[in-house]
């Protein structure tokens, strides 16, 4: 047994399995909140990893549609190095044994997705691709003995020594508490779409991580970006909905109203297929006007349990045959661009923290992400991470040390009010006014509680960026007309 402190990776997600295999020969505890991959976003990832692996593809179009997508507000040197780096990114999971779908001659099938100029998308199981990735590094983190792997396990507080991070306090699910002393710490904790009350995301998703960063005094940075995917399965009463891929609307599925009307018609020139930002904000306006929306795919040709297996499977749980009948959809939060403010090696700007993946801003999504583009952030973020760390000499803090503490937060019924407060004023439509209100809201709970200063640091920062960019739409500050008003953000 080594007397080096261990590496502690908070999150059991593609961010910190893959940070754990690649800091390894260090010894590292990875805390998993969740049991069996049960509870990450990784695993529920549907569409794909994009690299530009056709002959007809580019890096630099990969690149380029990546900026489109973010409008712009991307680290342009972190998207060059991420689309570069996608092609290594594939070959090292099939080395670990990812088993991605392949064509009739055995090359890699690429999909095609909204906002990629080519066929990309490397996807495994039709659309089962991250049960596939995080089985292919489960399985390698199982075989590695330098890493402890533990489940049931929550993050609760950092430890500050001298002003750098040096350790955890957790807490098991019989409630007993531990401090484990750390060479550093990670946090690989995911993004914040269970904060809203209609999400795709898994209910692990809260954001817990990104408020152990800041009560640590990690600097945030984007928070009011959060992308909405325009179709999840809308069950009412219920918070953590499947999602509904738009790889079914490029395989001919429409989203119409009760009437029967086509949704995207005259709205955008590429129609059901139109960016996912206008397609959300036209889903959402028609639920508002009382029109109500469905994903029309009785069209859909070929066999639908190679096809998309994971949806019709959902749909089939609540009743609905996806093959005979319009499916309800609602906009849903999907993936937060924000997060702790972060340098490509993954650093915070407090020493010993370090963040990767969904939790992390290092600016290569910018104001939207391009779809199937954060798994393979997750992955080489992760990697990229773990190998430095691996290589920094052991920190030896020393004076005064405080814990920075992740209070215990809302009790269940003020959550559920909590998460409507944010999805009404920081949904995919914004304006100053319930911005406001919903901010004052927030500040009566938020002396006790870290969801509630959570949910307010994002509404401050949507409240406080005026106009519209990328995912951030504020319809008070729109100079269009009302015609033109849906497609803004197109891109
Ligand atoms: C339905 C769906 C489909 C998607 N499809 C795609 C796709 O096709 N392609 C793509 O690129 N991206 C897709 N995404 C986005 C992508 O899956 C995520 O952005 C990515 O997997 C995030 O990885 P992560 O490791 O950062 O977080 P996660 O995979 O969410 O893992 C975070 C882990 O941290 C744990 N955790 C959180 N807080 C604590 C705590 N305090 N203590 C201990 N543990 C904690 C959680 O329980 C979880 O296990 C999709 C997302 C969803 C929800």
């Amino acid at each position: 047994m080594s007397a080096q402190r261990p590496l502690v990776i908070v999150g059991g997600g593609a961010a910190g399995l893959a940070t754990a295999l690649a800091a390894a020969p260090m010894p590292v505890q990875l805390l998993c909140r969740s049991r069996g991959g049960h509870g990450d976003a990784s695993t529920l990832a549907q569409g794909g990893i994009a690299a530009a692996l056709d002959a007809h593809d580019r890096v630099a179009d990969h690149v380029a549609d990546t900026l489109a997508a973010g409008a712009g507000h991307n680290n342009a040197a972190i998207v060059r190095w991420l689309c570069t780096q996608a092609p290594a990114a594939i070959d090292w999971l099939v080395s670990l044994g990812a088993a991605f779908d392949h064509d009739a001659r055995g090359h890699l099938q690429l999909g095609r997705e909204g906002g990629h100029c080519a066929a990309r998308i490397v996807h495994a199981g039709g659309d089962a691709t991250g049960a596939e990735v995080m089985r292919a590094l489960s399985r390698k983190v199982m075989e590695d003995s330098r890493i402890h792997r533990r489940e049931g396990i929550e993050a609760q507080a950092l430890l500050l020594r001298g002003g750098r991070v040096c350790g955890v306090r957790a807490r098991d699910a019989s409630g007993a508490i531990e401090e484990i002393e750390a060479s550093a710490v990670v946090l690989a904790t995911g993004g914040i779409g269970a904060a809203f009350a209609c999400t795709s995301n898994p209910i692990g998703a809260d954001g817990s991580g990104l408020a152990l960063g800041m009560a640590a005094g990690a600097a945030v940075r984007d928070l009011e970006f959060v992308q909405f995917h325009p179709t999840a399965l809308d069950i009412p009463g219920t918070h953590c909905l499947p999602l509904i891929t738009e790889a079914l609307r490029g395989a001919g599925a429409s989203l119409i109203d009760a009437a029967g009307a086509m949704l995207m018609k005259n709205v955008h020139a590429s129609g059901d297929l139109a960016p996912r930002d206008v397609v959300a904000r036209r889903v959402w306006q028609a639920r508002q006007e009382g029109r109500g929306a469905w994903l029309d795919a009785c069209r859909v040709e070929g066999d639908w349990n190679l096809r998309f297996p994971t949806v019709l499977a959902a749909c089939l749980a609540h009743g609905i045959d996806p093959r005979r009948q319009p499916l309800p959809v609602t906009p849903a939060a999907h993936f937060h661009m924000g997060g702790l403010s972060t340098d490509l090696d993954g650093s915070t700007t407090v020493p010993g923290l370090h963040a990767v993946g969904e939790v992390a801003c290092n600016g290569v999504h910018g104001a939207n992400r391009l779809a199937s583009n954060s798994l393979l952030e997750a992955v080489l973020c992760g990697q990229r991470l773990g190998r430095r760390l691996a290589r920094l000499p052991q920190a030896q803090p020393k004076g005064a040390f405080a814990w920075r503490v992740r209070d215990d937060g809302l009790p269940e019924t003020a959550k559920a009010e909590l998460r409507r407060l944010l999805w009404d004023a920081a949904g995919p439509v914004r304006n100053d006014v319930v911005l406001g209100a919903a901010m004052q809201r927030c500040t009566e709970w938020s002396e006790h509680a870290w969801q509630a200063r959570l949910a307010h640091a994002i509404l401050a920062a949507a409240r406080q960026r005026c106009d519209s960019l990328g995912a951030h739409y504020r319809s008070d500050s729109d100079p269009l007309p009302a015609t033109a008003r849906m497609a803004v953000g197109a891109h």
